[in-house]
């Protein structure tokens, strides 16, 4: 499971501040050395380690914590918060149109996890709201794309618009807004294609189906497997595209955690879901609260 390595070294380091009577100004800086390099380790940006160990720091000291009771409690409690406002402090909701359809683009990289998740959140909204969803299938880069779309969508019984490979995605995506509103679709989710690494090709073309249809939300869906890439990549598709929220998939792997939990403070976008599994049941809500007592074991 993600978080294990991590999880493990804080609750060492808890643990050996919860064993000395009174906790010292130097236990202080030395549980605080500990913590930055935990969370070094786990692959958190440096950046945002150093700001939320200054920030720690600053709370345990001017609180007086370490003179009050149970000072060691009162410090793992400062971490927990601190976590919980790294990544987001509270969960945040999917947007709603105001009028159906509401639009959902899904944008990634090839392979993060966008098909499989485009299917778990119609799966989610057709359960939750009862609603009646239908995609639009705008890869077009790869014929095998919109199969593995038709498939997930069938499992879940869920309408795909396609028009095959030969169509520009765009003009897919027009005729496939006038399908929903056709059919009354209460949401739209767009099934945009995948590169290999971000270029402006892939860019213009998210932006032109963004001037269309002014999405309520462009998800970026990215693998929790991959580490600062993932940083990097929710930098790159927010600057381009101004994306409202991230999905995290793979978080049921073998990953270390911390470039996810650096997402929301890198790129100010809330993480709105988790992917832990390759089943269409297994998406979750992201609640930053929950995520950081998790972390803390
Ligand atoms: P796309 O290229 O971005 O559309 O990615 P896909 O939806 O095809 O997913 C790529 C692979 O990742 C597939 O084998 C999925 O089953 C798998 N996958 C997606 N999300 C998760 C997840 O949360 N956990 C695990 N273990 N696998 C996932």
């Amino acid at each position: 499971m993600a978080f294990e390595g991590l999880t493990e070294r804080l609750q060492k380091t808890m643990e050996k501040l919860r064993r000395k009577p009174k906790v010292t100004d130097a236990d202080l800086r030395e549980t605080m050395r500990e913590i930055r390099l935990a969370l070094l380790e786990a692959d958190v940006n440096f950046k945002v380690v150093k700001d939320f160990v200054k920030t720690v720091q600053a709370k345990a000291t001017g609180a007086e914590v370490l003179k009050g009771l149970n000072p060691a409690q009162q410090i793992v409690k400062i971490v927990n918060e601190e976590l919980t406002n790294m990544m987001g402090e509270t969960a945040a909701p999917l947007n709603k149109a105001p009028h159906i359809p509401t639009v959902i683009m899904m944008v990634g990289l090839q392979g993060a996890g966008k098909t499989t998740t485009a299917g778990k959140l119609a799966l989610k909204l057709k359960e939750e709201d009862q609603a009646r969803p239908m995609f639009i299938a705008a890869d077009v880069y790869r014929p095998a794309a919109i199969t593995q779309l038709q498939q997930v969508a069938d499992s879940i019984d869920v309408p795909v618009f396609e028009m095959g490979t030969d169509v520009d995605p765009v003009e897919i995506v027009r005729q496939g807004m006038t399908q929903a509103a056709i059919q009354k679709n209460d949401y739209v989710i767009i099934d945009t294609a995948g590169r290999l690494q971000i270029d402006e090709a892939l860019m213009d073309e998210l932006v032109k189906i963004k001037e269309l249809t002014h999405p309520n939300e462009i998800l970026l869906v990215v693998d929790a497997m991959t580490g600062q890439n993932a940083v990097n990549t929710a930098e790159g598709f927010d600057d381009q595209l101004d994306i409202t929220g991230v999905v995290l998939t793979k978080l049921d792997g073998d990953t270390r955690g911390g470039a996810a939990m650096s997402i929301r403070a890198v790129t100010g976008k809330p993480i709105k879901f988790v992917g832990e599994g390759e089943k269409m049941e297994n998406l979750d809500v992201f609640y930053p609260d929950r995520m950081a007592s998790r972390i803390l074991g």
